[in-house]
């Protein structure tokens, strides 16, 4: 049987970056990625703070040289209320820069899962991990390959398996969030109406009464439509997702006028119920990463940077383990602690963008004691690098003045109830 330090199950963006910081760290590390690459995956927008990451992953270059869609900030267009927008631009001048791309996956994931192999990671793919049985030496583990099943045993083993959450649906539990059980419905299209200038790479946001559309542009004259809806629209829906998303592309005015003389060149995809935290996220001989530990919601585009940099965390503290010689679940407590702290801010900006007094004040920014400076923090996964007093000040005067605004609001007989009740 094959022997190796770490075993990582997934090769998305969580599994690439905590085997190829594990193996710069000098270990022997194994990676199982189930599908065949390049595979197309949803989450193709990024933060601006992931380019720190893939600089520090040693992938910034390789990226670069793809020739993905620039992104400079975010535009967000409220069709209840006569298509009020507001855009952000990432700001100059932080420790991360002021743009980053938007990426189809299959593409993105391949470059990083090569690099991985680059710097000595050994890549089975396709490979699925069927089994895992952990005892006090380690873990082995049972994966179906294109050759028949073998086994390979590992001192430890972190899950980035993403939505599939293996360890949390074999020995622990999902936790599915209260009223975030959206579905979202998306393609991509050719030959959509294209802004030009710093707007172009601009995710768009388009709010409307049954959800929300993502407009995120990539290269080639390409761009990602979709659609997240309440659940309740789509369990009224009888007929096919493609005529669903059609459906809810004509009740969106940006949309549907931006789409006019577009081609839809992908199938339309489909996921549901994609709210949740899982636990453990920590054990003896195991650490969660990425989507394996929370997914809240997409709004903010934070899926890939926060697999990336829990990546780089985990393989932090699992060097750290393998120094001291103890993968006990104590050891990685730290691990866990910094996780929850930096996913925090985002999962309570993502809970207070969908209460209308909230929303109220993201779509008119003032910069009143630097407010407007700590939403383009979190916006862009600045907290997970730096959190400096004043912009926790800000975001706690932000949160009180959506309180204000909350009771202002059901003074005058207007709707306060989170959007996420509808
Ligand atoms: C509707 C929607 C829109 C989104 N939009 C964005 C966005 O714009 N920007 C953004 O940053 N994020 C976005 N996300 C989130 C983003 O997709 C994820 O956060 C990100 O892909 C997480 O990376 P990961 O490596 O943890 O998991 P994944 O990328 O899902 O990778 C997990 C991998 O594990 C493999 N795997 C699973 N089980 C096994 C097994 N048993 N054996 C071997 N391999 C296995 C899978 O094949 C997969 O390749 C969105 C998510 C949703 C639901």
């Amino acid at each position: 049987m094959e022997t190796f330090d770490v075993v990582v199950v997934g090769g998305g963006p969580g599994g690439s970056s905590t085997a190829t910081f594990l193996a710069d760290g000098g270990l022997r590390v194994a990676l199982f990625e189930r599908e065949r690459f390049p595979r197309f995956h949803v989450g193709e927008s990024l933060m601006p703070a992931t380019m720190l990451l893939l600089e520090e992953l040693g992938a910034r270059a390789a990226i670069e040289e793809r020739g993905f869609q620039l992104k400079y900030g975010a535009t967000f267009i409220d069709e209840d209320n006569n298509a009020a927008t507001q855009t952000f631009y990432f700001l100059p001048g932080q420790p991360w820069p002021n743009y980053s791309y938007q990426v189809p996956r299959a593409e993105f994931d391949t470059v990083l899962l090569e690099h991985a192999t680059k710097r000595g990671v050994t890549v089975f793919q396709p490979a699925t991990v069927e089994g895992m049985e952990f005892d006090a030496g380690g873990v082995t583990l049972t994966v179906s390959g294109e050759s028949g099943r073998f086994s390979v045993r590992a001192k430890m083993l972190v899950d980035a398996t993403g939505r599939d959450a293996l360890l949390a649906t074999r020995y622990g539990r999902r936790t599915r969030i209260p009223n975030l059980g959206k579905v979202a419905l998306f393609a991509h299209y050719k030959g959509a109406a294209r802004r030009s200038g710093l707007e172009e790479g601009n995710i768009r946001v388009y709010v409307f009464r049954e959800g929300w559309f993502w407009w995120i542009p990539l290269a080639g004259d390409v761009t990602s439509v979709g659609a997240v809806c309440h659940a309740r629209t789509v369990k009224q829906w009888t007929g096919e997702p493609e005529g669903l998303l059609d459906a809810m592309i004509a009740r969106s005015r940006g949309v549907s006028e931006n789409l006019a003389g577009a081609v839809r060149i992908t199938p339309v995809h489909r996921v549901a119920n994609f709210s949740y935290h899982n636990s453990p996220v920590v054990g003896d001989r195991f650490v969660a990463v990425g989507d394996a530990i929370a997914f809240v919601d997409p709004i903010f585009s934070g899926g890939v940077y926060i697999a990336l940099r829990t990546g780089q965390l985990a393989a932090a503290a699992i060097l750290q383990a393998f120094r001291a010689g103890d993968f006990s679940a104590r050891r990685f407590a730290a691990y866990e602690r910094r996780v929850r702290a930096g996913l925090a801010p985002l999962f309570q900006f993502i809970h207070k963008y969908y209460e209308p007094s909230f929303f109220d004040l993201f779509m008119h920014p003032r910069n009143y004691f630097g407010v407007y400076e700590a939403v383009l923090n979190v916006l862009s996964g600045g907290n997970w690098v730096t959190m400096p007093w004043r912009v926790r000040v800000a975001l706690r005067i932000l949160f009180g003045l959506g309180r204000i605004n909350t009771w202002t609001r059901r003074r005058a007989g207007l709707p306060v109830e989170s959007r996420l009740e509808w």
